[in-house]
């Protein structure tokens, strides 16, 4: 049976941008290619209150956590650890020989502005990561106080920002929070098929990338630029994918940004409401996300049981991240979900439960 997704990633996708991918294959040096890439392009910069460069990779973002570490830093990084996906983020910036430290506050914490102002305040680095997202516990890091405190204070250190699990679903203004990178991959609220990572870079950091000894090749900011004006990549891009993503931005535009900020608030203060009156929340509720949410089982349920239930009926939630599992359950609130679906999967659950 079909299963309507209530996971974080990838999340469901609407048939209209299913079909946008099988439009006909075109060549990636045509004309139509880089008109292509050039409107989706402009599209992003919209959705992301400008950015210099926005890049499309053919790739998970993963792989672009790890092609953005590499070329950030000729010094030191900071890394922000708060949960798993930062966690990743670290060893990813290690794995690539890239000098590094980690920061990290407990599970269900955020990281401060007055935390990175520490750390930094000892010298020697230039450049920090941080998640916007934290997917595996449901918060979401004050990312414009920590760009604005970098920006002010330590104006070479590069600020680089995970937002998969939050990008197209909450606002994010690259240009005035002083961002320089920032990713997503599109299977969460962009509500695409995976597969495609958009990446926001600035003029700092394709500046400071030309210092790296080693920026790798592909992937690489000056390999990028060398075609970017001109509407292409240097390898062969994910065509289906960008041309259902630009289905997607006409769509998103034309609904509003304003509009899908406020849904994803809605259905994230729904879900919220209900998990504190039956179960728990189990992040800082000064920091909750706005995309998904981390339900502390307070009931001692068995989460794999109510998802074998839910999957009878069509949908799926995800369990807690890691050391979580069981003791946690995630609702994914984003993408192209709807208030009425999250009533619906919560209604389910209560029926399930005997809730109601
Ligand atoms: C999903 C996720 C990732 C990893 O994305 P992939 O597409 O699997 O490479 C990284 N960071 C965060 C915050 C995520 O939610």
């Amino acid at each position: 049976m079909y299963k309507k997704l209530f996971i974080p990633g990838p999340t469901h996708v609407r048939d209209e941008i299913l079909l946008a991918q099988t439009a006909p294959m075109i060549g990636h040096r045509a004309p139509e290619y880089s008109a292509l890439q050039l409107a989706v392009t402009a599209k992003l910069q919209q959705l992301l209150s400008t950015a210099p460069r926005v890049y499309l990779y053919a790739r998970s973002s993963t792989g672009v956590m790890a092609r953005s570490v590499r070329q950030a830093s000729t010094r030191r990084m900071l890394n922000t650890v708060c949960g798993a996906f930062s966690k990743r983020w670290h060893q990813i910036t290690a794995a690539n020989g890239v000098p590094c430290d980690a920061i990290s506050v407990s599970v269900g914490q955020a990281v401060t502005p007055e935390l990175v102002d520490e750390a930094l305040s000892k010298g020697g680095y230039d450049a920090i990561t941080v998640v916007m997202n934290e997917t595996s516990t449901g918060l979401m890091n004050p990312v414009a106080e920590i760009a604005a405190l970098v920006r002010e204070k330590y104006p070479d250190v590069l600020v680089l920002v995970d937002a998969v699990s939050c990008m197209a679903g909450v606002k994010i203004e690259f240009d005035a929070w002083g961002l320089d990178v920032c990713l997503a991959g599109v299977q969460k609220c962009f509500a695409l098929p995976a597969g495609l990572t958009v990446c926001a870079v600035s003029d700092r950091a394709r500046q400071r990338a030309k210092l790296v000894p080693n920026p790798g090749y592909y992937f690489a900011y000056a390999d990028m630029d060398k075609r970017y004006e001109k509407g292409q990549t240097p390898a062969t891009p994910a065509i289906s994918l960008i041309q259902a993503l630009n289905q997607q931005m006409d769509d998103i535009l034309a609904a509003g940004l304003e509009a899908r900020w406020q849904r994803h608030r809605e259905m994230a203060t729904i879900v919220q409401d209900w998990a504190r009156e039956h179960f728990g929340l189990y992040s800082d509720e000064r920091y909750l996300s706005e995309t998904v949410t981390n339900v502390e089982n307070t009931r001692g349920i068995s989460v794999a049981g109510l998802n074998e239930e839910l999957g009878k009926r069509g949908a799926m939630i995800s369990n807690g991240y890691g050391e979580l599992k069981e003791k946690c359950f995630r609702i994914a609130h984003m993408g192209d979900l709807t208030v009425d679906d999250i009533r619906w999967l919560l209604g389910e659950i209560d029926d399930i439960l005997g809730l109601a």
